[in-house]
């Protein structure tokens, strides 16, 4: 095919987005539905990037061939990061080969046990709720303290989700149990191995309250194999974007933008309609593609 410059200015300026959730993770829409979505919104392409799984990729890349959309296969790895939470997106993974679902499982497993965990300790207080009454409440899907924290309110443990919260789940409650995180390090590695774009995720999260500090972090991580920084993403604002974008060309890491779509668990944001929807192009995801070749190259 010829390639005219208007060809190129359209396909480098097509609206993209590069951070959304469905059902595999915590998401509400399907990640077909998520695909159909952004066709109908004009997104060119979008980035399946559920939290610790790579479940939905194989139903999105279907959907996208059918729809005509281009779906980035994606993952977003939650990280160990004391004081605030730190999630690192895994953009371009090389989903279908097994390797990034083993380095997963981990997690999977992990969390498959905390509810148990969890439970245990509200029945040696004194709470007897039960695994099958939190997963009833759950209505299937991935089950978590807020569908325990439903289940304490509907036998009358509690006076409200909060109070759930508060005495019990938080990590101040007593019946709390963390959550099992890689290192930055080693979630950093396994996206880098399995042929992934290493991305920071909304980093105002970090809670590192000066640039020199958030400065000090990104070049740590960037030692660990860090290539990029979300850049746009629906809470920054104009100051913390141009914040991060300056770091992001001073640190020679690449540009993303995402929405962090989440359907109706996050109703705020609507795909393909957040104020930086127009800075978050195509050309981005072109230069991470230039990025990852230029690592492996074919
Ligand atoms: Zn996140
Ligand atoms: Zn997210």
């Amino acid at each position: 095919m010829v390639r005219t410059a208007h060809h190129v200015f359209l396909h480098t300026m097509a609206l993209i987005d590069l951070h959304t959730h469905s059902t595999a993770s915590d998401g509400s829409l399907t990640p077909a539905a998520v695909v159909r979505l952004a066709r109908e919104r004009g997104l060119a392409a979008i980035a399946l990037t559920d939290h610790d799984t790579i479940d939905g990729l194989p139903e999105a890349i279907r959907a996208g061939v059918e729809e005509g959309v281009e779906v980035v296969p994606g993952v977003e790895i939650s990280a160990r990061h004391p004081g605030g939470s730190m999630h690192i997106l895994g953009l371009l993974v090389d989903y279908d080969d097994g390797l990034l679902d083993r380095r997963l499982a981990v997690l999977k497993q992990a969390r498959r046990d905390r509810n148990p965990q969890i439970v245990a300790k509200l029945n040696s207080l004194g709470i007897p709720v039960s695994l099958d009454e939190v997963e009833a409440v759950s209505g299937g899907g991935q089950v978590g303290r807020p569908h325990i924290a439903r289940a304490l309110l509907e036998r009358g443990a509690v006076r409200s989700i909060q109070e759930a919260f508060d005495l019990f789940l938080s990590n101040r409650g007593r019946a709390y149990v963390g959550k099992f995180r890689f290192p930055p390090p080693e979630a950093i590695a396994m996206i880098r191995e399995s042929g992934g774009v290493p991305v920071l995720s909304h980093p105002f999260t970090l809670n590192v309250h000066s640039v020199r500090e958030l400065r000090t972090l990104l070049v740590d991580l960037k030692r660990m194999g860090l290539a990029g920084l979300e850049v746009f993403y629906p809470e920054h604002g104009p100051d913390l974007e141009g914040l991060y974008r300056e770091l992001a060309k001073e640190l020679d890491l690449l540009i993303t933008g995402g929405s962090d779509f989440h359907g109706d668990n996050k109703p705020e944001v609507e795909l393909g309609r957040i104020a930086c929807q127009g800075k978050i192009t195509h050309e981005l995801l072109d230069a991470l593609k230039e990025w990852k070749m230029r690592r492996d190259p074919a």
